[in-house]
């Protein structure tokens, strides 16, 4: 058997059991029951190890090799391409500081359900110190494999391709015309009559409209399902995608946005191409290709006054008429700006700052510029910087309320905005392309959205890195003018 082939069989069998892996991380999130926690994070974790284990092994390098100098089409050399580096990343951090990770961010993910309910930062930063100073190490080792900087190195495991620097200059545009615009867009709304939505809605009631809608964006019940969870997610695998929501009685909008959100996710998931199975080619690109699959069904197509209006009278079905769901107030309503501590509850305006604040802050983290002990103070002053709120000790929703550095992840935050940047490009180039765009929408018909994005993501996988794949697909590479100029015409227009 050719080098190349054995490494796919190896592929093959890491992707089955992160198969396994997945539902079981879906499990628990789901319906687990709380005693059964400690026993599922020791079968994760030994799994987990066992596959960094065989990624490491000294044999894979010496096929890598052999694998190098076979003759490869452009799909294989990809492949090959991605399969190196998963080996890399996994040679890069020793198995020791693996698990030394997964047992101080499981003690800290588990004392921050307490704490972030008390307001306790002291108590949290105990269990954080640790989390920090290993994050540290794991960085430095990326590094040190990578010749990139420690922050970098971590950003790199999310967003391959994208640096410091490059973000540097993105944020640094948004930071010169949003806090300015978002100032705008209140004054404009201020005036505004808006009527809420008048509950209780039922959460029966709530989930049907949501697997609609979800039917309407052609999401495949057959190879999926809709879950409820604290905390919406989508996971999974193509032929079997799990998305999940929450519901709360008083507002419906919450619970079918997440769901929208999610849906954008699983599309991407079961688009992804189908020649390939089991290879690293066939994943999706990144965290931040992935996000813009996400906002581009929930911000770019579901905050259009076309979609709304598609959508206004399937809410009234559901749940009985009422003046707020006319389609005009139900999109002031859906587009009202209003700078709050919460990130997963901010508006389309505000989103980017919070993720702008953690960046700045975790990057500073990273690179040994400030201790855990710092985050706060910088928190209430960046807050108030581009937002103008008040978090002074409100750590709850402050700097207590994600859980992702509690979990030792840092340099995910900023994918969320890269994603919300790609999703206007896409859909520059979709209204390009199909001019009739909002009365096709109108009528439910998404078909001019969901085939570009088809076209130009799902089906490429992980064919192209990212920087390729945008130009490829848009023409250009990342480009935050087209961010602005959407925003500019939803608010402003
Ligand atoms: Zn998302």
């Amino acid at each position: 058997m050719s080098a190349y082939l054995e490494l796919c069989r190896q592929a093959k069998r890491h992707h089955n059991l992160r198969h396994l892996l997945t539902f079981a991380a879906i499990d628990r999130a789901t319906v687990m029951p709380p005693k059964g926690g400690e026993a599922r994070a020791e079968a994760m974790a030994e799994l987990e190890g066992m596959l960094h284990r065989e990624s490491r092994d000294p044999a894979m390098a010496d096929l890598l090799r052999a694998a190098e100098a076979e003759p490869l089409d452009a799909a294989e050399r990809a492949n090959l391409r991605e399969i190196q580096r998963g080996h890399r990343l996994a040679l890069a951090v020793p198995d020791s500081l693996v698990e030394s990770r997964v047992r101080a961010t499981a003690r800290c993910e588990a004392g921050w359900q307490l704490q972030r309910p008390a307001n306790d930062w002291q108590g949290f930063l105990e269990n954080f110190r640790e989390v920090v100073r290993l994050a540290r190490s794991e960085a430095r080792h990326l590094a040190d494999a990578s010749g990139l900087a420690p922050y970098d190195a971590m950003l790199d495991l999310y967003e391959p391709g994208v640096r410091s620097a490059e973000l540097d200059l993105l944020f640094g545009d948004l930071r010169g015309w949003l806090p300015g615009l978002v100032q705008k867009v209140r004054d404009r709304q201020s005036s505004e009559r808006v009527l809420a939505p008048a509950g209780p809605f039922t959460a029966e009631a709530q989930r049907a409209l949501n697997r609609a809608v979800m039917e309407r964006l052609g999401f495949d019940f057959e190879a999926g399902r809709l879950d409820t969870a604290v905390h919406p997610f989508c996971g999974g695998v193509q032929d079997d995608i799990r998305v999940t929501t929450r519901y709360r009685e008083a507002d419906f909008l919450h619970s079918l946005y997440a769901t929208i959100h999610e849906t954008g996710h699983a599309r991407y998931e079961q688009g992804l191409p189908r020649e390939w199975p089991g290879q690293p080619i066939a994943l999706p690109r990144s965290m931040g290709i992935h996000e813009s699959q996400s906002l581009a069904f929930e911000l770019q197509l579901g905050l259009r006054k076309s979609f709304v209006e598609f959508l206004a009278p399937l809410i009234a079905s559901h749940f009985g008429p009422q003046d707020a769901f006319e389609p005009e107030n139900l999109h002031r309503h859906l587009t009202r700006v209003a700078p709050d501590k919460i990130r997963v509850d901010a508006d389309e305006l505000c989103y980017p700052a919070h993720v702008m604040l953690r960046y700045t802050i975790e990057r500073a983290l990273i690179e040994g510029e400030i201790e855990p002990e710092d985050i706060p103070a910088l928190w209430d002053e960046q807050m108030r910087d581009l937002l103008g709120v008040d978090t002074r000790g409100d750590y709850r929703d402050g700097c207590l309320q994600d859980t992702h550095w509690a979990e030792g992840v840092f340099g995910y935050f900023p994918c969320y905005t890269l994603g919300a940047i790609y999703a206007a490009q896409w859909f520059a180039c979709i209204q390009r392309e199909a001019p009739e765009l909002d009365s096709r929408i109108v009528s439910g018909d998404f078909s001019a959205v969901v085939g570009w994005l088809d076209r130009a993501i799902w089906s490429q996988g992980s064919r192209w890195e990212t920087r390729e794949l945008v130009t490829r697909a848009s023409g250009e590479p990342i480009n935050p003018a087209h961010f602005r100029a959407h925003l500019e015409a939803r608010y402003l227009g």
